[in-house]
């Protein structure tokens, strides 16, 4: 967890949890590879498919400045949003192992801050489970729960086997009506057909690059332009390799590892108003 990230469409990371039980990522999950290689050090778990919780963390990022209103250097995008953390990057909220109900006490906690959260998970079904069971489900005195209005809830899908997550988030999203959603496409190890998501607020797209695995020039533009297509905002990461980068003239090389970031001639590159105006 950091006040400050390299991931370029957030401000901060916050780890409450790390580890996870894995998914079709396997040995290329970048979290396990960084915590298998500090294993058993403080504030890491012993083993990364052994996850652990650390409540104490909460308390930092209601110390963290409200950033609203403020210029980012480098991440122009951001400009003029509250401060936006990836909450849990170290693993996956909703994994197996975790209870599901482990997050509750922080939704109201960080509910409470002026920052708005971006959530992702793997375990769509989990989630929904999850959720439903918080807003539901637990109802103290008789009154129904209600999400903080600060959380960005999303799902991963990086192929066409894992286009399912998307109807469970769709699901999610007309029970969470006006909460929002999104997607992140990173990587994108296979070639993939959307089904209808005008209805999704934001995605992210990426490519990976590695002695396994590869994505393509042609999987990366089909899937942004039916996002586009169909109206989504969609921030494009990076290719995953300069060798599929059809731009030459990218001016953005040696910026990122695993490729540049030009597409379509553009830095295509949205954080939605949406997802602010939910933070109201
Ligand atoms: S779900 Fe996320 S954290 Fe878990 S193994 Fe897969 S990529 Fe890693």
């Amino acid at each position: 967890m950091a006040i400050t990230s390299n991931i370029e469409y957030i401000d901060s990371s916050l780890n409450l949890e790390i580890g996870c039980d894995g998914c079709e990522v396997g040995a290329d999950c970048y979290a396990n590879k960084l915590v298998s290689r500090t294993a058993g050090n403080s504030g890491i778990p012993d083993k990364f498919d052994h996850p652990v919780i650390y409540p104490e963390r909460v308390k930092l990022a209601s110390k963290w400045s409200d950033l609203t209103g403020t210029k980012r250097d480098g991440k122009e995008w951001l400009n003029g949003y509250p401060r936006v953390i990836f909450l849990n990057d170290m693993g996956d909220t909703f994994t197996r192992s975790l209870s599901r109900d482990w997050i509750w006490p922080y939704f109201e906690q960080l509910g409470n801050t002026p920052h708005i959260y971006l959530l992702l998970t793997k375990y769509s079904s989990l989630m929904k489970k999850s959720l439903d069971e918080y807003c539901i489900l637990s109802q103290p005195y008789g009154k129904p729960r209600t999400l903080p209005k600060n959380f960005i809830f999303g799902v991963s899908v990086t192929g066409r086997n894992t286009t399912g997550r998307l109807d469970v988030l769709r699901e999610i999203s007309h029970q969470l009506n006006p909460w929002r959603t999104w997607v992140s496409f990173e990587p994108v190890l296979s070639a993939i057909t959307l089904p209808d998501v005008s209805w999704l607020d934001w995605a992210v797209v990426g490519g990976i690059s590695n002695s396994r695995l590869k994505s393509s020039y042609s999987q990366i533009l089909h899937l942004v332009m039916e996002l586009q297509n169909q109206g989504v905002p969609t921030f494009f990461k990076q290719w995953g390799t300069k060798e599929i980068n059809p731009y030459q003239d990218d001016h953005t090389i040696g910026d990122v590892k695993g490729g540049r970031k030009i597409l379509s001639g553009y830095l295509n590159r949205m954080f939605p108003l949406e997802l602010y105006e939910s933070n109201k």
